[in-house]
C-alpha cells in the first residue's frame, strides 16, 4: 500500500511500526454548533481509511478526539446564558448523530480535551524542563520554536527569526513572548471562563497540546498515521510534532495524512465565512449514504465543489447500487444450485478481476474514486449476467463481493428509511439553531414544513415538544 505523505511529499510504502498494527489519530471538531459537510470530508475518508486497513487484515485502533474547550464554545455557552459544557455535551450528542447517519465507525477512543487536563499540565512541565517552554510573568506558558531546529518540517515552512513586534498582540502575556513563532501551551483564566489549576496559574490549555497528550496516552509515543484537513498542517500539526518530539526524542507519527477541502462556490467551505450547510441540513434532504458517496467521489488530496448536481448524480449512483442488490436478492431466493456455466465461470474471473482493481485503486493512496468505479462495473455485471436462471452460487458471489466492498467504502448494502421521526428531529434542530441565529424567516418556514407533514409544534420551558395533528 502507498500513501502520500505531507511530510516527505511522496508516495510512501505503508510499513506499520508493529506489523498487522495501524495506530491512527485524526484530528476531530471543535463542539460549538452542528458539524458542517467541511467537517465531514475528514470524517467520512478516514472512517474509510480505517475500514480499508481493516479489511485488509490490520487491527486498527482509532483515536479521533473532540475539542470542547475554546474560545467558540465559551461564546457560544455566554450567548445561551449555560455552562461552556452543556455546549460541548450537547454537540458532541449531535454530532455522533450525525457519525451514525454517515455510517462512520465509532472511533476506539473518542477522547475529550477536558477530560485530559492532568495530563496537559504534565507534558507542559516536561517541556518546561528540558528547555523546551518558558513561563511569562502572568502565568502563560509558551513553546519555545527556536528550541526545536527541526520546526516546519512539516508543512516545509522556514521559520522567519526575530520578527518581534510586527505581529498584533493577541493573547494576554504576549508582549513577553520571546519570539513572535512561539505558541501557547497553557493561558491563563479570564472572568467567566471554565478554568483549571496549575502551577503557573488558573487557566487552561492552549489546543495544539491536547492533541499531542490524548495521541501519546491512547496510542502510544510513536503512530502510525496522523490525520486532518490539510488547513491543520500549520500550525496545528507542526506544533503537535514539536510537543511531541521535544518530549519523547522520537518521530512522532509516521505518515501525515490531509485532505483537501470540500469548497462550495469553489470557495473553502467554513462557520467563519458562513457559507456552510450542515451535515443535518443535508439529512433533511438525502440520504447521508448519498453525502458519503458524493465525497468518496473525489480522490481525497483534490478539492471538492459541493453542488445540487452533484449530491444528485451521488443519489443516483446510490440507487444504481442498490436496485443491483435488490436484483441479486430477489435472484438468489430462488436460484437453483447448479455448477455453474462456461459464461458464470467468466463471470467470476471478472469479478475477480474487478474486486483487484477496486484493491490496487485503494492500495495507491486511497484512490476512492478508482475503487468507486470498479464498485460500479461490478454492479453493471450484476445487472447483465445475473438472472432467474444463475447458478446459485454465481449470484451469491455476486452478492457477498459487493458487500464486502461496500462496506469498506461504509454504504450499506439495503435500502435505509429515514424514520419520520428522525425527520421531524432534525427538522426541529434546524429551527432552534435557526431562531438562536435570529433567523426567524427560515425558522417559520421549517415550522410550516412540519406542519405540512402533520406535525404541530409546541414552545414550552423545557424545549420543543411535537405531535401528530
Ligand atoms: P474544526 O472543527 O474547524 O477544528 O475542524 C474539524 C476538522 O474538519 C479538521 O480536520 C478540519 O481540517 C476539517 N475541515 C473543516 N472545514 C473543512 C472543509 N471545508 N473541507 C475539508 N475539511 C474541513
Ligand atoms: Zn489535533
Amino acid at each position: 500500500m502507498k500513501i502520500f505523505d505531507t511530510m516527505t511529499r511522496y508516495k510512501e510504502e505503508f510499513v506499520p511500526l508493529e506489523e498487522k498494527k495501524v495506530r491512527m489519530y485524526v484530528c476531530g471538531p471543535t463542539v460549538y454548533n452542528l458539524i458542517h459537510i467541511g467537517n465531514a470530508r475528514p470524517m467520512i475518508f478516514f472512517d474509510t481509511v480505517r475500514r480499508y486497513f481493516e479489511y485488509r487484515g490490520y487491527d486498527v485502533t482509532y483515536v479521533s478526539n473532540f475539542t470542547d474547550v475554546d474560545d467558540k464554545i465559551i461564546k457560544a455557552a455566554k450567548e445561551e446564558g449555560v455552562d461552556a459544557s452543556v455546549i460541548s455535551e450537547r454537540y458532541i450528542e449531535e454530532c455522533k448523530k450525525d457519525m451514525a447517519g454517515m455510517n462512520i465507525k465509532p472511533a476506539t477512543h473518542h477522547p475529550r480535551a477536558t477530560q485530559e487536563i492532568g495530563g496537559m499540565i504534565e507534558m507542559i512541565q516536561k517541556l518546561i524542563e528540558n528547555g523546551h517552554a518558558y513561563v511569562v510573568p502572568d502565568g502563560t506558558v509558551y513553546y519555545r520554536v527556536s528550541s526545536f531546529p527541526e520546526y516546519g518540517k512539516l508543512s516545509h515552512k522556514k521559520v522567519e527569526e526575530n520578527q518581534s513586534g510586527l505581529r498584533e498582540l493577541k493573547v494576554s502575556g504576549e508582549k513577553d513572548k520571546a519570539d513572535p513563532n512561539d505558541f501557547v501551551l497553557w493561558k491563563p483564566k479570564k472572568e467567566g471562563e471554565p478554568y483549571w489549576d496549575s502551577p503557573w496559574c488558573q487557566g487552561r490549555p492552549g489546543w495544539h497540546i491536547e492533541c499531542s497528550v490524548m495521541s501519546k496516552k491512547y496510542l502510544g509515543e510513536q503512530i502510525d498515521i496522523h490525520g486532518g484537513g490539510e488547513d491543520l498542517i500549520f500550525p496545528h500539526h507542526e506544533n503537535e510534532i514539536a510537543q511531541s518530539e521535544a518530549v519523547s526524542g522520537r518521530m512522532f507519527a509516521k505518515y501525515w495524512m490531509h485532505n483537501a477541502f470540500l469548497n462550495i462556490d469553489h470557495v473553502k467551505m467554513s462557520k467563519s465565512l458562513g457559507n456552510f450547510k450542515t451535515v443535518r441540513q443535508i439529512s433533511e434532504q438525502y440520504d447521508l449514504q448519498v453525502l458519503r458517496l458524493f465525497m468518496l467521489s473525489a480522490h481525497y488530496r483534490s478539492p471538492l465543489n459541493f453542488s445540487r448536481e452533484m449530491m444528485d448524480g451521488a443519489k443516483a449512483g446510490l440507487e444504481r447500487i442498490l436496485t443491483a442488490m435488490d436484483h441479486l436478492r430477489e435472484v438468489l431466493l430462488s436460484a437453483e444450485e447448479k455448477p455453474l456455466s462456461p459464461e458464470e465461470q467468466s463471470g467470476l474471473e471478472q469479478l475477480a478481476a474487478l474486486a483487484g482493481k477496486f484493491e490496487a485503486a485503494m492500495d495507491d493512496d486511497f484512490n476512492t474514486a478508482d475503487g468507486l468505479s470498479a464498485v460500479y462495473e461490478i454492479v453493471k455485471c450484476a445487472n447483465t449476467t445475473v438472472n432467474e436462471n444463475s447458478a446459485k452460487a454465481y449470484a451469491e458471489a455476486m452478492k457477498q463481493k459487493l458487500e464486502v466492498l461496500l462496506d469498506v467504502l461504509g454504504i450499506l448494502p439495503q435500502r435505509r428509511q429515514l424514520s419520520l421521526d428522525s425527520r421531524v428531529e432534525a427538522l426541529i434542530q434546524e429551527r432552534q439553531e435557526a431562531r438562536k441565529n435570529k433567523n426567524y424567516a427560515r425558522a417559520d418556514e421549517i415550522r410550516e414544513e412540519l406542519a405540512a407533514m402533520g406535525i404541530l409544534l409546541e414552545d414550552g420551558k423545557e424545549g420543543v415538544k411535537w405531535k401528530r395533528a
